[in-house]
């Protein structure tokens, strides 16, 4: 009898679970990778930024290991809904979450739920197709846009602010969307950091991408991007000079303008039905390094507020959670007996894509060490409880006609190689498709 593995979450974590215990199991193995969405990939889809095209082909990589033959893919499939903790442990040996982490982190401030005040997340999941978020969720009719945190996060969401639509017709971005792109408003964008520029986030790779934008200024106050003298890691020391060579420089009356800042924290965001203005504070740190107000403030007259101040992990019905750190307390990845833990759910919302192939190797070689010796035993094979509660589980096969759509759209409508379906109801529709001409060819639809 091989092992069986369940996997929940089917992005880097999930995938990268799936494939390091094929490679590391001595024994044979047979794993599930579920998924909530009929689609695969998680953040690969949903999170990275479509311009970013070679992080994107990281897809190709994981669907390698969906293709492989001791791995199986069961979209639409949800913990908590369909199945519970209970019923994997009795159809699995062993259990390994890996759900990421989906929310956006609150800022804390007054204002902070008015309309036009936005998570970064909600965005991003918006120009990714997210199913959860409509397209007709926002209208960019605001000159003038804040985006708050300094993180890689916060650098996409301005770029494809400040692109033209043009510049990202050849990407995956839903047709609606981009619609929505090329009729917006906006000319001014301010990306807010609380600390200085030897403190920011973001990566040298992704922030020199700003200075490359064809349709804004960017923009850094001289005086903001002073930092003192020392040494800093060569990563920072990028950052600052090119943070410093921005600010050296004068606009050349490009559309839109960037204005990167340091120095100011959100203290509110204004207005009575919607974002008027966000009110900043100038910061300095105290000896212990903490972010403190200087009694200066400004107020910045914006008509949307997005926030990008770092991701969060949602507890899992049935799994134990620490909301102290927002994760799922784990040694090594094992989490209880036969359950355990990879991804950003297991160690927060940090590093990028690869640092989730490391971390799920560590917990597949904690998981196999614990179940070396462990006697198998196997109720029900989970193809029969979901059965039994009417659950038809999303195929591997059935997400390849998903696909199919999304290349046959972006042919359609002469744009690159994708273009993303939105919704579950179109999803389904060419799965449906799809089945009905397998149907028509004698084929047996999987
Ligand atoms: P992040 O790197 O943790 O950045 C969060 C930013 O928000 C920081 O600048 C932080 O400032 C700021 N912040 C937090 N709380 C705040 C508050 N209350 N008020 C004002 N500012 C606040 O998070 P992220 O940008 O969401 O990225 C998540 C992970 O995904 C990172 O590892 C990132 O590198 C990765 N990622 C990578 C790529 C890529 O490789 N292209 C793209 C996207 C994301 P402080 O430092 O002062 O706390």
């Amino acid at each position: 009898m091989s092992l069986r593995v369940a996997v929940v979450g089917s992005g880097p974590a999930g995938i990268y679970t799936a494939e390091a215990l094929v490679k590391q199991s001595a024994e044979p193995v047979e794993v599930d990778v579920l998924e909530r969405l009929p689609t695969p990939y998680g953040l690969v889809r949903y999170g990275v930024a479509p311009d970013h095209t070679s992080i994107k082909s990281i897809a190709n990589y994981l669907r390698r290991v969906l293709e492989l033959p001791q791995v199986r893919f069961l979209g639409g499939v949800t913990l908590g809904e369909h199945l519970s903790v209970a019923d994997l442990l009795g159809s699995y040996d062993a259990v390994v979450y890996a759900t990421g982490a989906m929310v956006d982190r609150r800022l804390g401030v007054p204002g902070e739920d008015l309309p036009g005040s936005v998570a970064a997340t909600d965005f991003v999941n918006w120009y990714c197709g997210h199913p959860d978020v409509s397209p007709d969720r926002f209208v960019l009719d605001s000159p003038e846009v804040a985006v708050i945190g300094v993180g890689n996060v916060a650098v996409d969401v301005v770029r494809v602010l400040a692109k033209t639509a043009g510049e990202l017709a050849s990407t995956d971005v839903p047709h609606d969307v981009l619609e929505r792109l090329a009729a917006s408003q906006v000319k001014a964008i301010h990306m807010i950091g609380r600390r200085g520029p030897e403190h920011a986030k973001f990566t040298l790779k992704e922030l020199r991408e700003l200075g490359e934008l064809a349709n804004a200024d960017v923009c850094v106050r001289p005086d903001e991007a002073v930092v003192p003298g020392g040494d800093f890691p060569r990563q920072v020391r990028g950052n600052i000079d090119v943070l410093q060579s921005w600010a050296a420089r004068a606009p050349v009356g490009r559309p839109r303008r960037l204005d990167v800042r340091f120095w100011m924290k959100p203290v509110e965001i204004l207005g009575t039905d919607r974002v008027e203005g966000l009110r900043l504070e100038r910061t300095r740190l105290t000896e212990e390094g903490r972010v403190v107000g200087t009694g200066v403030f400004e107020t910045l007259p914006v008509g949307m507020v997005l926030r990008s101040v770092g991701y969060q992990s949602v507890p899992l019905p049935g799994v134990p959670f620490s909301e102290a750190t927002m994760t799922v307390p784990n040694e090594a990845g094992r989490v209880r007996e036969r359950e355990y833990v990879a991804g950003w759910l297991k160690r927060g919302p940090t590093g990028v894509i690869g640092t989730n192939k490391s971390d799920a190797a560590e917990t597949v070689r904690t998981l196999l060490a614990d179940l070396a010796d462990r006697q198998r035993v196997r109720q029900a094979p989970i193809d029969e409880v979901l059965a039994a509660r009417g659950v038809a589980p999303v195929t591997y096969r059935q997400w390849q006609a998903i696909e199919a759509a999304e290349e046959a759209l972006a042919r359609t409508l002469g744009r690159g190689e994708r273009v993303k379906l939105v919704g579950l109801e179109a999803m389904n529709e060419a799965m449906n498709e799809a089945m009905n001409e397998a149907m028509l060819r004698g084929e047996t639809p999987a």
